[in-house]
């Protein structure tokens, strides 16, 4: 069986780096706010080609403490993707926001910047963008909206480590970019672990506080803030595997370019291949309209697939004050989405063989 992500593979490369840190770590005697934290921040901070980066316990709240530190109006409206990971959209409503949701345009499957102005009011104070898949979404064009409008821009980039729009760093573009070092991402922790870019130093000096109960001196508290900081050794962690996430990516784009080359599917949809270099490639999501009998057809043949993501979030049981709601692009989409397997360590005999048994599918 080809698995769809092996952790133990994926680090495996990096294991003396990491056990050598760790023990570093272990003997210092400081495991929170340290060095190896700041040692971190300026290096992702660069690596995004972004003056600011905050460490944070997680993705999740990477996003929320963005939200936090912008201080928005209890009834704000704040324009979310339909088709994400709920992560994206569980900040907006924790912080009594209201989330609105917008269509993918179908292709890219991410938010259509041209259905953002149909639902703009005046109670609209920021979008929440998703580089989802590991693409960037359309950027440039959704600033010019959000400029034209006076909104902020957020941005959940934590599928796209790495990825480019128009050759910039996804971390650069927004007011905030939020990240998340969640093991299976493109750069991934041995544990929870996040972090925000910005290039706005108010924001990131909030944040700095925020994360760590309001509170940069100790017992001085300027805000009413949480605990949610990036540990010492998931930060060592990360200093290690950093300078391999562009060499990741690279092999990431090789094995995405074969696939857009050689599938051949009759029914199968691909991803777009315009973009190959710029995207982080953290998923291959391809559609079909008949995919409980794909999936079971690749599993039968010894690749082992993922759905992200089987139910929208408006049809979640957690968000039951949207159940009414249609968006039938999402709900297409969640119908049919079906992730290969793409990740640096495949080899190209694996890659070879999951092609060879996609292309098999109509001739069962
Ligand atoms: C993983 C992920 C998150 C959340 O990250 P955590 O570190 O698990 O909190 C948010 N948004 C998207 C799109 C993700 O894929």
């Amino acid at each position: 069986m080809i698995p769809f992500l092996d952790l133990n593979q994926v680090n495996a490369p990096y294991l003396q780096a990491i056990e050598e840190a760790s023990l570093r770590v272990i003997r210092s005697g400081w495991y929170i706010l340290g060095n190896e934290l700041k040692t971190f921040e300026k290096a992702f901070a660069a690596y995004c080609e972004a003056e600011h980066c905050v460490g944070t316990a997680n993705g999740l709240d990477a996003i929320t403490l963005i939200l936090l530190a912008m201080d928005l109006p209890k009834d704000s409206e704040i324009i979310v993707p339909a088709n994400t990971y709920i992560a994206s959209v569980l900040p907006v409503s924790y912080l009594h926001l209201t989330p609105v949701f917008v269509e993918p345009d179908p292709h890219t499957m991410l938010i259509d910047p041209a259905r953002i102005e149909q639902v703009i009011t005046p109670r609209t104070k920021a979008i929440v963008t998703v580089d989802l898949y590991g693409r960037s979404c359309e950027i440039a064009e959704i600033l010019g909206i959000a400029k034209k409008h006076g909104l902020k821009v957020i941005t959940d980039a934590a599928q796209a480590h790495g990825a480019t729009h128009a050759g910039r760093k996804v971390g650069a573009w927004a007011d905030a970019t939020a990240f998340s070092f969640y093991p299976t991402k493109n750069l991934g922790a041995l544990g929870d672990a996040g972090a925000i870019t910005t290039n706005d130093a108010a924001l990131a000096e909030k944040i700095r506080y925020l994360r760590n109960y309001g509170s940069v001196i100790r017992y001085q508290n300027e805000y009413q803030g949480v605990n949610s900081r990036l540990d010492e050794m998931q930060a060592a962690i990360l200093s290690v595997k950093l300078p391999y996430l562009d060499p990741e990516n690279t092999r990431r784009r090789e094995i995405a370019g074969r696939y857009l080359r050689e599938l051949k599917c009759k029914d199968l949809t691909l991803p777009p291949g315009d973009r190959i270099s710029e995207d982080a490639w953290h998923l291959f999501v391809v559609r079909h309209p008949r995919r409980a009998e794909f999936v079971a057809f690749l599993e039968a043949q010894g690749v082992q697939t993922n759905v992200h993501y089987p139910q929208p979030i408006h049809k979640q049981l957690a968000y039951k004050e949207f159940k009414d709601l249609h968006l039938p692009i999402t709900e297409q989409i969640h119908r049919e989405v079906v992730s290969l397997p793409l990740n640096p360590v495949l080899t190209d005999d694996e890659v070879a063989h999951i092609i060879q048994t996609v292309n098999q599918f109509d001739l069962q």
